[in-house]
């Protein structure tokens, strides 16, 4: 229990016995739910505890002399337990009780926190390890690696610039280049022992302070350095990379140290489940043996493989031959059978448990196994789909669980370009790493993460990576590693990010300093354009074409069963027969938002446009639209038959006229000689065209209104082709979307021409179509007043970008200037031109609908806002019952699933709302029966007391009278007698 609060801090796990599990990552951090959850389950884990993010809340509030009183008492408490499991003791000189002090927050942050090892060593401690395993070089080594870990994390000697040396590592250096050798591993024990000591001395003149030699000092600092590592630059950054709320905070998770580096007998590994890269169902990762967790990741061995399997494809991949890699890369399987066998049978366990493929930890001490973490595997979207829909086979999901599983935002990897096989073949390989993470790209090299942004495609370059270089990694296309496996930092990374990424290509020499890669003798400097094929490794030399990916197989299934689970349906906004193709065939269900505007920028048409806006009078405009309207017809026309029997929301004109003259003088210029006129006039239109505020302007209906044969001339385009189309058997139809209404009367009188055009149109060709005339929702009064505008509105589409424009008085176009400030200093937590206020905007939506439907009960709801393809503000359109989402052609599967996402939550919502609200009456039915009951009850007893005192009252009474009766009769006797 908690000193000053009641409230339970720290959570003990070991001996398969737990305080906490795995439902309670909120709590105690995903790796603290997870530890306890393993003890549960049988899985041999080291015991130790966990102290939760709360305390991580409470220590940014509140500092660190707080929390340390706050939590004594029970870490000692869980320290003393942990002794006894382990039989050793925290802080003895013959046999003390090493830990470790490592992060875990609710999500995962893969690198991002710090970790501190072989917590517990000083110089005497040093040596009741260096006796009790027999092995002072295993003391020495796990000490001096303690001292550098606890200099950098806890006491800042980490070097903040890449410009900076660490004076850990020169001091390496130093004595490598004292003692003439190249390898950490030919340092002698007498050379790590003048380590620590230069190390420490290190320490006291950088920090002025001298290194902790008591334990528990060690320990608090750790715990509080891990607290502090929640709110590093590159903590923060990840954090908003991937949504993750500061307020969570990060769990501290305390465990018995167990060494991998204890020798030949031992060893330290990561693994997958299944494959992170491609999702094939296949185990894998990477191991070394006799050396310490960091090692394997850190890139600076190069790891082997845990398969057999694995490590004859690693083999392949790396060009080595087969005897080479079965004497000096052994697989586990290979190395250490038995250890092997329990790691199989413990990762299937864990899969199983968590139906989910599981990123492992684990240690190997003397022969010993131990698990050191579980959690669901980052994977690409390639592996995230296949996991699904192989585990929806296999049986261990359903199939709205499988369609939970994968993300619709990380879908967008699988839409992203692959390389074109000609220019692929044609290209030239100049060498070949791992392939850490699958796709293709190609950018300029850059050696520096801060440098990414350099070039507009950039590849970073660098000998291995580090969480420092994560910013870069997000910015650049692709990661190219000279070191490292595929558990590397990079390699983890990338796929977490669906970046292409070529780890370990050990051929490349880099030099930093001159900012060249060379390979084979062959120098490429900064800014030389390569190609990455993450899905086999190759780099190539120059910039490869790329094509658009195929979407089949596990895509298109996973594609139908999000459409079986879904009831809203997805359109596109598309502006062109082509992007209406490549919609369709990514499976959208109509046109939710055609912009006529795009069609007169193009080249035939922009002349007669701007005739038009030249012209003086009603009489010069209609010219010009009569020179429009074949060629506005032939644009619909392809259109329509590209969404043949799918609806097509058709918008008219909306954009203020302005931008279709040009600005500058050399266009004027041409402008003027094209259409026989002064470039002076051409000025002089510009100027009157001129607004202070354009998008507040003369555009939208507004340009109907006031210009009518505007609006004539694109509803009779419309009509026109959907009727030249019917005469060719081809089902168009059309909805006639009016834009920027503000009051009824804007719409009402735009509906009249289009209506009347139409009936004209009806009446020449004889023949008719069925089309439907409604609105943009887009302006706040159309939301507040939208009962009147359903009066003549068949539909509504909101346009949620102005509606957020509107709605907030930013400006769409200007709001890039303060918005990142904004959302930096958390004054808004998400943009709200991506992902809908639900707050405002979401409420004028809300009440948009209510009233809408109010008049017009069927009314057609969608959305053609960018928010349209944003997953949350899908589902939160699923909420106000839409009929449909329009969102960019590719990011019409990312709608679908969202929609089915959307569907499922809604569903498990309405259900367990169902049950509350059962349960509630229940209750209520329940109380009140009761209270009847008692009632009654109560007035029963009441009855039968009045009752019986009424009776024993009329007893007594018939008593009396008796008495008195019987009296009578006596005297009676007694007179007749004496007679
Ligand atoms: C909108 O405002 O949301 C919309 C779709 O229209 P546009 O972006 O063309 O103004
Ligand atoms: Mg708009």
């Amino acid at each position: 229990m908690g000193k000053e609060t009641n409230v339970k801090n720290v959570y003990l796990f070991g001996d398969k016995k737990a305080d906490g599990d795995a439902s309670m990552k909120n709590l105690l951090g995903g790796k603290g739910a997870n530890l306890a959850e393993m003890n549960l389950i049988g899985v041999p884990v080291p015991p130790g505890f966990t102290i939760t993010t709360e305390v991580c809340t409470l220590y940014n509030e509140k500092g660190r002399d707080y929390v340390v009183s706050l939590l004594k008492e029970e870490v000692e408490t869980a320290v003393k337990a942990v002794e006894e499991m382990m039989g050793t003791k925290f802080g003895d000189k013959e046999n003390p009780c090493l830990l470790s002090v490592r992060s875990g927050a609710r999500a995962s942050m893969p690198g991002m926190m710090d970790t501190v090892l072989n917590l517990g060593l000083n110089d005497e401690a040093v040596e009741g390890i260096a006796k009790k395993t027999n092995n002072d070089r295993f003391a020495w080594d796990s000490y001096r690696r303690f001292v550098q870990m606890y200099g950098d994390v806890v006491m800042g000697m980490k070097p903040e610039s890449k410009e900076d040396i660490d004076p850990f590592e020169a001091i390496i250096e130093a004595i490598k280049e004292e003692k003439k050798i190249e390898n950490d591993s030919e340092l002698s024990i007498d050379d790590l022992k003048e380590m620590v000591k230069r190390f420490k001395a290190a320490v006291k003149a950088q920090t002025g302070q001298d290194f902790p030699d008591d334990p528990w000092e060690q320990l608090w600092g750790s715990v509080m350095a891990v607290f502090d590592s929640w709110m590093t630059k590159r903590a923060i950054y990840y954090r908003k990379l991937n949504d993750i709320p500061a307020e969570w905070g990060t769990a501290v998770n305390v465990q018995a140290m167990v060494f991998g580096n204890m020798g030949a007998n031992s060893a330290t590994g990561v693994a997958f489940t299944r494959d992170a890269g491609t999702g094939e169902n296949l185990f894998n990762g990477e191991y070394l043996i006799d050396a310490q967790g960091e090692d394997v990741v850190a890139g600076i061995r190069t790891p082997q493989q845990i398969t057999k399997e694995g490590s004859k494809r690693w083999a392949v991949l790396a060009d080595v031959k087969e005897d080479d890699r079965a004497a000096n890369f052994p697989s586990l399987e290979e190395a250490m059978p038995e250890i092997y066998a329990e790691l199989n049978t413990t990762q299937n366990n864990l899969e199983v448990h968590y139906k989910d493929m599981q990123d492992l930890e684990f240690t190997v001490q003397d022969g010993k196994l131990w698990m050191l973490q579980t959690r669901s595997g980052k994977r690409t979207g390639a592996a995230m789909v296949k996991i699904a829909m192989d585990m929806l086979k296999e049986g261990m999901l359903d199939e709205k669980e499988a369609l939970l599983r994968v993300e619709a935002n990380k879908l967008d990897e699988l839409l992203h370009p692959v390389f074109d096989k000609k220019a692929l073949a044609a290209g030239k390989v100049i060498t070949k790493g791992l392939p850490a993470s699958p796709g293709a790209s190609a950018g300029q090299i850059v050696f520096f993460a801060d440098e990414c942004e350099k070039f507009e495609n950039s590849i970073l370059v660098r000998i291995e990576t580090s969480p420092e270089d994560l910013e870069g990694m997000n910015i650049a296309n692709g990661i190219l590693t000279a070191r490292g496996g595929m558990t590397s930092h990079a390699a983890v990374v990338a796929r977490g990010m669906g970046k292409c990424c070529v780890s370990g290509a050990g051929s490349l020499r880099i030099d930093y300093k001159k900012r060249t890669m060379i390979v084979d003798g062959k120098k490429f400097i900064e800014g030389d354009w390569i190609s990455l094929n993450g899905t086999t490794g190759e780099i190539l030399e120059d910039n490869i074409a790329t094509i658009k990916p195929e979407l089949s197989g596990d895509f298109g299934e996973l594609m139908t069963l999000a459409d079986k689970h879904s009831v809203m349906l997805v359109r596109t906004n598309a502006d062109t027969p082509h992007d209406s193709k490549v919609a369709r065939e990514f499976g959208a269900q109509g046109i939710g938002l055609c912009r006529t505007e795009h069609m007169f920028f193009e080249e035939d048409k922009i002349k007669a446009m701007r005739e038009m806006i030249l012209a003086d009078d009603e009489a010069g405009r209609r010219e010009a639209l009569e020179k429009l309207l074949p060629l506005q017809r032939t644009d619909f026309e392809g259109i329509f038959q590209a969404m043949h029997d799918l609806p097509v929301t058709v918008r008219l004109l909306d954009p203020p006229l302005h931008e279709f003259v040009p600005h500058e003088e050399e266009s004027q210029k041409i402008m003027a000689k094209e259409m026989g006129i002064t470039v002076k006039d051409i000025q002089q239109k510009v100027e009157d065209l001129h607004e202070f505020n354009p998008m507040l302007g003369h555009r939208g209906c507004r340009l109907g209104n006031t210009y009518p044969e505007i609006t004539e001339m694109q509803s009779r385009a419309i009509i026109e082709a959907a009727l030249n189309l019917k005469a060719q058997g081809i089902t168009a139809k059309p909805e006639i979307m009016i834009p920027l209404i503000g009051t009824k009367k804007e719409l009402k009188m735009q509906e009249e021409i289009v209506r009347e055009i139409a009936e004209k149109v009806f009446e020449e060709r004889n023949d008719r179509i069925d089309y439907l005339v409604g609105t943009m929702i887009e302006i706040p009064r159309a939301a507040l007043t939208a009962d009147e505008i359903a009066e003549t509105a068949e539909f509504f589409s909101f346009g949620t970008n102005d509606l957020t424009q509107m709605t907030f008085g930013y400006s769409r176009d200007d709001a890039g200037k303060f918005l990142p400030i904004y959302l930096d200093k958390g004054i808004l937590d998400t943009d709200p031109f991506q992902v809908i206020d639900q707050t405002g905007v979401g409420s004028l939506m809300k009440i948009a609908c209510e009233k809408g439907r109010r008049t017009r009960p069927n009314i057609k709801i969608g959305i053609c806002g960018e928010h349209g393809g944003e997953p949350s503000s899908v589902e939160f359109c699923n909420t106000l019952g839409f009929g449909y989402v329009s969102c960019s052609p590719f990011r019409v599967p990312i709608a679908r699933l969202a929609a089915a996402h959307a569907n499922i939550k809604q569903g498990a919502w309405d259900t367990d709302v169902t049950k509350d609200v059962l349960k509630d009456s229940a209750k209520n039915i329940g109380d009140t029966l009761s209270t009847e009951y008692a009632n009654v009850e109560k007035e029963a007893k009441k009855a039968v007391k009045k009752a019986r005192k009424e009776a024993e009252k009329e007893l007594k009474n018939l008593k009396s009278e008796a008495k008195s009766i019987f009296k009578k009769f006596e005297e009676e006797i007694k007179n007749l007698k004496k007679k």
